[in-house]
């Protein structure tokens, strides 16, 4: 499942193929993904200009030069994949392709889903924030409102083992198991933790290592599992090197430690974690 750095690597896929460019033609191939298309949504998107695509959480909102922003969400399995421009016309769409835009450059994007938990939305860009989807998400893990102070009194609030809070979308937008994992193993934090429990000086290395370990998945292209694809049109499989996500019994990374990775069930999810180096 695409997770934030996979998301932003697909926005600067599209980014130079469709801001500042006009959507010649849009077809919409199925009603529905996860939920129904909005209404005429081929006709509200047919002609206008991409003013620029801008990130929220797993979202990618793409500006229109009308007024309104279409909202994407890639789900389990969507990927955009990207085609050039070609002299007779582009080959049929593909199955799953479910969402194609031909680029007034003739570059052909495509939405492809398998699994269709994917969707996507249009709301007057002046609202986006105010959105169902997007009112209740809390701070860019990246940007300056995620700071000490902020996370300091959220944790200090909670109840909740360290992981749940996390994985909790309304405490910080866009984090998933996966980088939660990484995380939390460089942070040497113990997924289990009550987040109350942490103090200040540790709460500051959780911090920095959110930022780091997004950051570096970002600057790497994004990693890739399973059916997901690079915005770039080719298979972007990125072997991304995970220190404990989904290495259950392999050795621990950090140097001397010996200690195997465990997995464990926490509220449904995997959390991979060391327990020697994790307190
Ligand atoms: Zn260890």
């Amino acid at each position: 499942m695409p997770e934030l750095p996979e998301v932003e690597t697909v926005r600067r896929g599209l980014e130079p193929e469709m801001a500042g460019r006009i959507i010649k033609h849009t077809d919409v191939r199925r009603p529905d993904l996860r939920w129904p298309f909005p209404d005429r949504m081929a006709a509200r998107l047919t002609g206008q200009e991409v003013l620029r695509l801008r990130r929220r959480s797993k979202y990618i909102l793409m500006d229109l030069s009308g007024g309104e922003t279409l909202l994407i969400h890639l789900g389990m399995s969507g990927r955009m994949t990207i085609s050039p421009a070609k002299d007779r016309g582009h080959d049929a769409p593909q199955k799953h392709d479910h969402v194609v835009f031909d680029m007034s450059t003739g570059v052909r994007i495509s939405f492809n889903d398998t699994r269709r938990f994917g969707m996507m939305d249009l709301c007057d860009t002046d609202l986006v924030e105010k959105h169902r989807l997007i009112a209740g998400l809390g701070p860019e893990p990246l940007g300056n409102a995620f700071d000490q102070e902020y996370l300091a009194a959220k944790l200090k609030a909670s109840n909740t083992p360290i992981k749940s809070a996390l994985l909790d979308q309304r405490l910080v937008a866009g984090l998933g198991n996966i980088y939660v994992c990484e995380t939390l193993w460089r942070a040497r934090v113990s997924p289990l933790r009550k987040s109350a429990s942490l103090s200040s000086k540790r709460i500051a290395l959780l911090r920095s290592a959110i930022r780091d370990v997004l950051t570096e998945a970002i600057e790497s292209g994004g990693s890739s599992l399973q059916d997901y694809r690079q915005a770039d049109g080719e298979l972007g499989y990125f072997q991304h090197s995970f220190a404990v996500y989904g290495r259950e019994g392999q050795p621990c990374k950090t140097a001397e430690c010996g200690e195997k990775i465990h997995r464990i069930a926490q509220a449904g999810r995997s959390s991979f974690y060391c327990h020697k180096c994790q307190r």
